[in-house]
This record gives C-alpha cells, sequence and structure tokens, in this order.
C-alpha cells in the first residue's frame, strides 16, 4: 500500500514524485521506480507547517533538510493518530534521558519485557477473543485498503479491479471447500476476492477473507500448484494467522478497544490491517501452514509436488512498488521449498482440465 507524496531533499530545488508506506513504525520513501530513498522513524517526524493544516503535512526529521509534502487525507489522519506529537519538535536538550536511566530503568525493562515477550504470547489468545464482527470488519478494510491500491496503481476505479466470473467462482469455491474441508473442522474462509493485476500473489486477512492476485493465475502452471498455495492459505486463515499478528502489531490501547468491540476509527484500522500484511508471518507461522497445506492436499487426493516449481517462480519474482511480493510476507523460501520436495508426488489433478481453463480466465 503506498501513498504518493512529494520530496525535497534538501539539495535539489524541485520536488520529486515519491510513494510513502508504513510498517513497523518508519515511514519507507520510494521512488516511482520502487527504490527505496529512505525510511523516517515515525516518532521522530515533525510537522513543519505552522498553523498546522488539515489538508497538507510538511514533514520532517529534526537531523535532516529533506520535507515530505503529504496531501493524502486519510494518510494524515494515520500518521496524526499514530503521533499525535507531530507539531512539536522532540530534540530536547542532550543527555535529558540521563535520570531517566537512573530511576526509570525497571520501568524501562519491565515496558520491554511486556511488548516484546509477554503480548506476542498473549496475541494468541487475545485473537480469539476479539468479537468475530470486529475480526470480519478489520478483514473488510484490509481488503478494501488493498483494492483501492491496486485501482489507483493502474489508474482505474476500484469495482474494475475486483473480478467477477460465476462459472469461475462456482470452481473456486468448490476447491475451497474441498481443501478447507480435508481437516473435517469447519470452512474458515467466509470471503474471497480476486483482483486483477500483473502480481502473483495471494493472502489471508483478519475474518476469514483470502485475497488472490490474478498474477497467480498466470503463473501457475499446473492446477495443483495453485491448488497448494491456496490450501496455504486457507490454513493460515484456520489457524487465525492474520488476527494474531495484527494483535501483535497493534498498540494495547488498539487491543481493549477492540475487545470491547470498538472499531471506530477505521483509518486506523485499516493501516493497521496493511501493517499486518506487511510485516510478514514468522517462519513458525509459515511451517504451520505447510504442513497443513500439505495435509490438506494430500487428504483431498492432490498431488503437492507442482507446488514446487511455483514456490521457485515465486521466489524469483521482483517486488513491484508499493506491494509487498508473496516473498515478503512469506518467509524461509529455501527451506519451504525443501518440506515441500519431501512431501514427494501422491494423488492426482486438482481440477479437471476444463475447470483449471474456467479458473484461470477468471478476469478474463
Ligand atoms: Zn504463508
Amino acid at each position: 500500500m503506498a501513498v504518493a507524496a512529494r520530496l525535497f531533499d534538501g539539495k535539489a530545488a524541485k520536488a520529486r514524485d515519491v510513494f510513502l508506506t508504513l510498517a513497523d513504525g518508519q515511514l519507507f520513501i520510494h521512488d516511482t521506480e520502487g527504490a527505496l530513498l529512505g525510511d523516517w522513524p515515525v516518532s521522530e517526524l515533525y510537522d513543519e507547517n505552522r498553523p498546522t493544516r488539515d489538508d497538507e503535512l510538511n514533514l520532517s526529521l529534526d537531523h535532516e533538510d529533506a520535507r515530505l509534502i503529504i496531501t493524502d487525507v486519510a494518510f494524515i489522519d494515520v500518521l496524526r493518530r499514530l503521533c499525535p506529537h507531530l507539531h512539536k519538535r522532540r530534540g530536547g536538550p542532550a543527555g535529558w534521558w540521563k535520570p531517566y536511566l537512573y530511576w526509570g530503568g525497571g520501568a524501562v525493562v519491565a515496558v520491554i519485557v511486556i511488548f516484546t515477550v509477554v503480548l506476542p504470547l498473549l496475541a494468541w489468545q487475545i485473537a480469539y477473543l476479539i468479537p468475530t464482527e470486529t475480526q470480519a470488519q478489520i478483514g473488510q478494510e484490509t481488503r478494501d485498503i488493498f483494492i483501492k491500491a491496486i485501482a489507483r496503481e493502474d489508474g482505474t476505479k476500484a469495482e474494475a479491479v475486483v473480478c467477477r466470473n460465476p462459472a469461475a467462482e462456482a470452481v473456486l469455491e468448490r476447491l475451497v471447500t474441498a481443501l478447507a474441508a480435508a481437516d473435517g473442522e469447519e470452512n474458515p474462509v467466509r470471503k474471497i476476492t480476486v483482483v486483477k493485476t500483473k502480481q502473483a500473489n495471494a493472502f489471508a486477512l483478519p475474518g476469514g477473507q483470502l485475497m488472490i492476485f490474478s498474477g497467480l493465475f498466470d503463473i501457475s502452471d499446473h492446477p495443483n500448484g495453485f491448488s497448494a498455495v491456496l490450501a496455504h492459505e486457507i490454513a493460515h486463515a484456520d489457524h487465525n494467522h492474520p488476527m494474531r499478528l495484527f494483535v501483535t502489531n497493534a498498540g494495547v490501547a488498539t487491543i481493549f478497544s477492540l475487545l470491547l468491540g470498538d472499531v471506530s476509527g477505521g483509518t486506523l484500522l485499516a493501516t493497521l490491517g496493511q501493517m499486518t500484511v506487511g510485516s510478514g508471518y514468522s517462519r513458525d507461522f509459515e511451517r504451520e501452514a505447510d504442513r497443513s497445506a500439505i495435509e490438506r492436499m494430500q487428504a483431498a487426493g492432490y498431488d503437492i509436488s507442482p507446488m514446487v516449481p511455483l514456490m521457485e517462480k515465486l521466489a524469483k519474482q521482483t517486488p513491484s512498488s508499493g506491494f509487498l511480493s508473496f516473498l515478503d510476507s512469506h518467509p524461509g523460501f529455501d527451506e519451504r521449498i525443501e518440506t515441500l520436495r519431501a512431501a514427494g508426488k501422491t494423488g492426482g489433478a486438482a481440477l479437471s482440465d476444463e475447470d483449471w481453463t474456467t479458473l484461470r480466465g477468471y478476469c478474463g
């Protein structure tokens, strides 16, 4: 998810067009080719505009001449929420922190332990305590953000990038039902969105939402490669991984309001959702999803071996500007390919040639 902005680099007189993304408390600045120009810690941003304006941020870092002009009001809102003191310089006199070191050290350590040890452990439990409707709402907001971003990249309307194809939908639904039912549990998938874009990607969002980028159809030579990716994403949904990651990334205040079912401040939630996807899963989550994908494919009687060449292709994909690639969101490719190879060749085709042709033509 990228937001357009202008950058005065402090050297050239003219501003250049850049794209901004947010992840892990950093504002990443990319040029129009996707090259990273810089990353600014959100906590150190300073709005130079006096008086402050609703429709523009003029951001700087204390120790840099560069200025970022942001006019995307939704993004301005997100930054203001993440950093309520944008208009205040934070530099302070040198050594101001020293007294805290003496009497505050214990408290600091306690806070660090809470954030790095306790919260990730709790995330699992907390994710399950968040009301179903709230999870669904977060999933929906995140989905909408993705669709809008792709539409903006392609210079078209959001409705135009969401593919509708009843015949292909029916094939996809049958396939998802077969893969989801393989563990004998309830189908965790509530909604599937297929988006028309050259990128090959698929991911699970909170609330049982799956997103498939149509490039994945193009890059898949065999229906079973695609099916295995689908099984992997169904496994993420089944293990509630998107919500667990979301909770891990969310601040304490957000978690409390989510537990109460409060989803006001939609922009903030959407951003967090985007951060959830952008920050990527842990290798543990990937291992769990791969194991489950192998089991699901085998239980359904589908050969998983075509996923190996597909994974090798996905690993070679160059990430486009703005969006995360399949690689970024699914770490540990080499290890994963090994696991898949070890699963061997068993079972048959997940789809008939006719159904596969129908499915691949999802977006025309
Ligand atoms: Zn994954």
